[in-house]
């Protein structure tokens, strides 16, 4: 159990109607006694003054005391709902540090809660993805993952594999009738639907983790060939937003657009020219290395003027491996919608025809689904971990199969459910907690 105490600001910086502190840890009911002159009742919302050392009001607001455990992070919780106003919310922070309080790190708060049972790892990393979501179905996702859909899918896996490592090593314990039990369908049975639910699981956590992650495109082509209107053909779309993401540097040009809740990266590569100008230069090299990352690429061709020794040149300097979706753009100019290029997709940026097209070529590129019910958010963390799970029960069916080597299967079957249980936090590292928490937001 911590029993150092930490505050922070919950809310947002900057100013707005409220603005909301909150202490956790051992020394909550000091605090909270210091500050308000009394011990609110227990998850009651209290109207008063938060007080200052010499007694005169600092501001006024709700308070809320939370008693462990039955709080966010299992401790004692206090929350002080004031205006807020940075000058403000900074006047209650300091008054908690003087009381003892430290302040808090990033995600710190979450940690607790993690530490404490009250959520597990995957409902943890959901409150980030929530507060980060891009989109409604993002949002959603995250919601249902931290309502503990995700967990339950991975929960049941891990007991249906702990029922069957039990099973193996307590056959192994009567050896004379192990030859017998090795070569029982049973055994072979439950091995395979494991396998099948590890499928399951490892398709709808793929799904969620590009509702997170999303795809990171880049789109090149001669100027002119309408790159920025099909990018805003892209954007304008229903439901779709645009949101300037600033970039780490001035000639990198880098967009976020949401496509049936799908965000998409997307650099573009106007700025993809020879320069001797060393700031350019900088910017070019920055642009390239957003191409290594990317998972596809957009040559935008002018189909009036047909693919050209240009566009040649554009994909010759591209990186062999990244998959590339030629676009015909400005059919209305021509006399068909279709052309030459059965790979092609032919579209018009400007009366928006065919554009449905590209957005069905691109939800493909990346196996994304928009009609999955139930989606909930996964990490690539969580995915590393399914693979590393299919990989062992692999073996141990192999173990099975090839050799009737029952040992050699109840091991590997341990480090499927290790692997599993990197999911929830089961198996942990502190390491592996550092990473996540402290990616988060100082006061989550
Ligand atoms: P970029 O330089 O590749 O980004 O190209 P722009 O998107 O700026 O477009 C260049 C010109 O082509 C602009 O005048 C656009 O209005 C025009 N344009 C873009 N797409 C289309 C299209 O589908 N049809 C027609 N007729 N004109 C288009």
């Amino acid at each position: 159990m911590c029993t150092e105490t930490i505050v922070a600001i919950a809310t947002p910086a900057g100013q707005g109607g409220v603005g909301i502190v909150r202490v956790s840890g051992s020394i909550v009911k000091q605090i909270t006694k210091a500050i308000l002159s009394f011990l609110p009742a227990p998850r009651s919302a209290c109207y008063t003054s938060f007080l200052d050392s010499d007694g005169t009001s600092l501001d006024e607001g709700i308070a809320l005391f939370f008693p462990a455990p039955h709080s966010f992070t299992g401790e004692d919780v206090l929350e002080l709902q004031g205006h807020g106003g940075p000058v403000v919310m900074d006047l209650l922070l300091q008054r908690c540090v003087a009381l003892g309080a430290r302040i808090a790190q990033p995600g710190e708060f979450s940690e607790r809660a993690f530490l404490n049972d009250k959520l597990d790892l995957v409902q943890a990393e959901a409150i980030a993805d929530l507060i980060e979501s891009g989109s409604e179905k993002a949002a959603r996702s995250a919601l249902r993952s931290l309502q503990g859909d995700f967990s339950k899918a991975v929960n049941k896996l891990l007991k249906d594999l702990i029922q069957l490592r039990s099973y193996v090593e307590a056959a192994l314990d009567f050896p004379e009738e192990e030859i017998d039990f090795l070569a029982e369908d049973t055994l072979k049975n439950a091995l395979c639907q494991l396998k099948q639910e590890l499928k399951a699981i490892h398709r709808q956590a793929q799904q969620g983790s590009l509702l997170r992650e999303g795809m990171h495109l880049v789109i090149a082509g001669r100027p002119n060939a309408g790159k920025s209107s099909v990018l805003n053909r892209l954007a304008g779309r229903d439901a779709a937003i645009v949101t300037p993401i600033p970039g780490t540097t001035r000639d990198v040009l880098r967009e976020q657009i949401h496509i049936d809740g799908l965000p998409l990266h997307i650099v573009d590569t106007a700025g993809l020219r020879e320069s001797n100008d060393p700031v350019e230069q900088e910017g070019i090299k920055r642009a390239w290395a957003e191409i290594a990352k990317a998972d596809l690429l957009l040559l935008i061709i002018d189909q009036k003027r047909g693919f050209g020794e240009e566009d040649q040149r554009i994909l010759d300097k591209l990186p062999g491996k990244l998959p590339v979706l030629k676009i015909y753009n400005k059919t209305d100019l021509c006399d068909s919608l279709q052309g030459e290029d059965e790979e092609g997709i032919y579209l018009s940026a400007k009366t928006g025809a065919g554009i449905e097209l590209l957005i069905q070529a691109l939800e493909k590129a990346v196996g994304y689904n928009a009609s999955t019910e139930g989606l909930f958010t996964a990490r690539r963390r969580h995915l590393q971990a399914l693979e590393e799970t299919a990989v062992a029960v692999a073996r141990a069916e192999q173990q099975l199969s090839d050799y009737q080597a029952g040992e050699l299967m109840a091991a590997e079957l341990l480090t499927a459910q290790e692997s599993l249980g990197k999911i929830t936090g089961q198996y942990r590292s502190d390491d592996l907690l550092g990473e996540i928490f402290s990616s988060f937001c100082i006061g989550k």
